[in-house]
């Protein structure tokens, strides 16, 4: 079968596929190297242009009842669900995940914030504020042209999580997704066209780090949202500050998960599989610190490492595979040189190791210390980093001991203490008893170097929307003269 991606035009604007003016992007499929695309980025003057349509779409769309933005957005869940099974396949060949995580995951839960902020839209309201004879009311206002900005490892779960809040409460969007997953958003425009969205309500740019700083520096961006690396982070915020702009940041983490002696351990073993090996490694809540108590240290590694076995590592189009490639081999590279480093640094390597090509089995160390790379930097792969503790004091302690902040975890079968250590934790989503479950629901993001904002649920519509505030006098008006 043809493993060819090639899109009708590598950006969206204006509601059509437009050619890019810059330079040419290979997009390849992480198993074997192949281009399966062939993408041009764009001119700075198309990224301007795309934010041009955007803000001149965004009155029209704003004026619309809010009911009638989410049935679009309703209508675009839909068709995202119809077509998962292409969908997923096309997000396997972007990303190199296996399809039987890319039919689970990627698309349908872009569907559900779909879903989820569409069902919020009719919810959408201010205040009215009483004041004796006069009375206030605040209205709930789009910021306006918001910049989407994408890492790879979500590609399309990521333009979703960013477009639903931002396009239901009226603003307008220019996504930029990363230059390795650049085909996945160029079917959610499409796909948004179709379930009537007005064209120039949703745009994609491509390219890489300038053509995101142009984006994020536009005179008409209101608002920059960022999925990436802190480094990223960092840079992106700054630029943003320049003009005033909002910001929501989702950035990398180092996360804890803690495992007590009262634990159930095969779920405990399971969570920090998933906490780890996922995706490959490729998620930026992973639990990578795993914190074990003496007691239990020796049985837990065991039994994680007899549980590793049934990895099957492969053809990430074959259902079989549970395991693939990294997104590309420079990845593959720092994931082994950060495996390198924790050898030399006295770490002991429980199971895994180097790999091959793109592959990098799943890898646990044990008998790290805490300040040993392999616990203090986010590797972005399948590397685990198992370090013991004796009490929950110390264990809170250490795991708040990161400048980032994304989220925690906490195995335990003590009620109190779950509550208690979760509360004592710095980190903006933490899980009792289970780990990386980010329902739409629930509010997802971090604290410290980790970000700021939020995505999911309804605390999101904060972060796309602004308050005006009116003041309304019902009788005269005391003048001092
Ligand atoms: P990067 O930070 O390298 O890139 C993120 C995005 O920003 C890419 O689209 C990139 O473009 C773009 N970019 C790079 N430089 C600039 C700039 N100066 N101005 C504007 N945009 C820029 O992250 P990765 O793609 O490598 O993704 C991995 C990182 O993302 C990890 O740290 C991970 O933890 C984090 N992440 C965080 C999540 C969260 O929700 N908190 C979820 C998923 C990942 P290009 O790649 O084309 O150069």
């Amino acid at each position: 079968m043809s493993l060819s991606a090639q899109p009708t035009a590598s950006l969206f604007i204006g509601g059509q596929p437009v050619e890019g003016q810059g330079a040419e992007v290979p997009v390849r499929y992480a198993l074997t190297g192949e281009v399966i695309a062939t993408l041009r980025e764009a001119s700075l003057d198309q990224v301007a242009q795309a934010c041009a349509v955007a803000k001149a779409a965004q009155a029209e769309w704003a004026a619309m009842a809010p009911v009638a933005r989410g049935r679009i957005l309703g209508r675009a869940a839909a068709i995202i669900l119809e077509r998962n099974d292409e969908l997923a396949r096309l997000e396997t060949l972007d990303t190199g995940k296996p399809i039987q995580e890319t039919l689970v995951a990627d698309w349908p839960s872009g569907a559900a914030a779909l879903e989820y902020f569409a069902g919020l839209a009719a919810t959408l309201t201010g205040q009215m504020i009483p004041l004796g004879a006069d009375w206030a009311y605040t209205r709930r206002e789009p910021l306006g042209v918001c910049a989407g900005i994408g890492a790879w490892n979500y590609p399309s779960q990521i333009a979703c999580w960013k477009a639903a809040p931002a396009l239901v409460m009226g603003n307008t969007m220019v996504f930029k997704p990363s230059e390795e997953t650049p085909l996945g958003v160029l079917k959610l425009a499409e796909i948004f066209i179709a379930a009537g969205m007005p064209p120039g309500v949703f745009n994609v740019v491509q390219g890489r780090g300038d053509v995101g700083a142009a984006l994020a520096t536009d005179p008409h961006v209101a608002k920059v949202s960022l999925t990436g690396s802190v480094p990223t982070g960092r840079r992106v915020y700054a630029a943003a500050a320049e003009g005033m702009r909002h910001v929501t940041m989702e950035l990398g983490g180092k996360s804890p998960l803690i495992v007590f002696d009262d634990a159930n351990l095969e779920d405990a073993v399971s969570a920090a599989i998933l906490a780890n090996f996922y995706s490959s490694g490729q998620i930026c809540s992973n639990g990578t610190r795993v914190f074990v108590q003496e007691g239990i240290k020796e049985n837990f590694l065991a039994r994680l490492a007899e549980r590793v076995k049934a990895v099957r590592m492969g053809d990430p189009l074959d259902p079989e595979t549970n395991h693939g490639p990294v997104i590309n081999m420079a990845q593959a590279e720092k994931i082994r040189a950060a495996i390198r480093a924790g050898r030399e640094a006295g770490a002991r390597l429980v199971c895994g190791g180097e790999g091959e090509g793109a592959f990098i089995p799943p890898t646990v160390f044990a008998d790290a210390t805490d300040d040993m790379a392999i616990a203090t930097d986010e590797i972005f792969g399948p590397v685990m980093t198992a370090l013991s503790f004796v009490d929950e004091n110390e264990v809170i302690a250490r795991a708040n001991g990161t400048g980032f902040g994304l989220a925690a975890g906490v195995f335990t079968q003590d009620l109190t203490r779950a509550h208690r250590v979760v509360a004592a934790l710095e980190a903006g989503t933490c899980w009792i008893n289970t780990y990386n479950l980010t329902p739409v629901e629930m509010p997802f993001g971090g604290v410290k170097l980790s970000g700021l904002g939020r995505e999911n649920s309804a605390a999101a519509i904060e972060h796309y929307s602004q308050i005006k505030s009116v003041y309304v006098g019902m009788g005269g008006v005391d003048a001092p003269y």
